[in-house]
């Protein structure tokens, strides 16, 4: 069977309590590797260098960039995000399902690189309350707050290119949902060429004897 971790990228719009989510993910079961971000956004009070994002200058961002060191990377609300790629590639490779909490058009690049990832698109109950909930964080403006509203509103004209809809409605049932997505993925045919091919070998040889 297919030996290698799950690749899934998680998005959902700013205030879809996808923050929440993740972090019931990780405590609650194990296997997972979070992919740690960088992003040239200042930081945010609690946040912390190296366990929310790599924080960065723009200069050592394009640095990232011309050293072929992302696996992916966007710009959002007049920042760059973007995946260092080594730690995706080794947590995989250790069997670890690697989870990337990142904006659609950093998803969509990562579909299309490698068409095995799963797509999870997290939705919030109503519109009004991802309004509310970035109201009440208050670590924003008003008027970033309205970006982060019309960039939600784009985002959701590619909902449609996602694998799964994670409804965000009672926090413990929605991560088991994740969880049993997730851990089933490694049994794709799609994933399991070499075990395939195997059995059909197995076949020929098998039945050689009857010819
Ligand atoms: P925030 O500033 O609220 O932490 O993140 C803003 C958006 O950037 C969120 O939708 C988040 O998922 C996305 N994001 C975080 N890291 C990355 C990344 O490495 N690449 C891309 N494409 N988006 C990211």
């Amino acid at each position: 069977m297919n030996t290698t971790g799950t690749l899934t990228v998680i998005s959902g719009f700013a205030g879809s309590g996808k923050g929440t989510l993740m972090k019931a993910l990780m405590s609650d079961y194990d296997g997972y590797a979070l992919s740690i971000s960088a992003t040239t956004r200042d930081k945010r009070p609690g946040e912390e260098e190296g366990r929310d994002y790599f924080f960065v200058t723009k200069e050592e961002f394009e640095s990232m960039i011309e050293k072929d060191e992302l696996l992916e990377y966007a710009s959002y609300v007049s920042n760059y995000y973007g995946t260092p790629k080594k730690y995706v590639f080794d947590k995989l490779k250790e069997g670890k399902n690697v989870i990337l909490e990142i904006e659609t058009q950093g998803a969509l690049k990562v579909k299309e690189k490698y068409p095995d990832t799963l797509l999870m698109f997290v939705m919030p109950p109503s519109v009004d309350e991802i309004y509310n909930r970035l109201k009440k964080r208050g670590t924003e403006s008003e008027e970033v707050i309205m970006k982060r509203m019309r960039r939600a509103c784009e985002e959701a004209k590619v909902i449609d290119k996602y694998d799964y809809l994670v409804i965000n409605d009672v926090v413990e049932d929605c991560v088991k949902r994740m969880h049993d997505t997730i851990s089933s993925a490694k049994y794709l045919a799609s994933r399991n060429a070499d075990r395939i091919q195997t059995v059909k070998d197995q076949f020929k040889e098998f039945l050689k004897e009857e010819k």
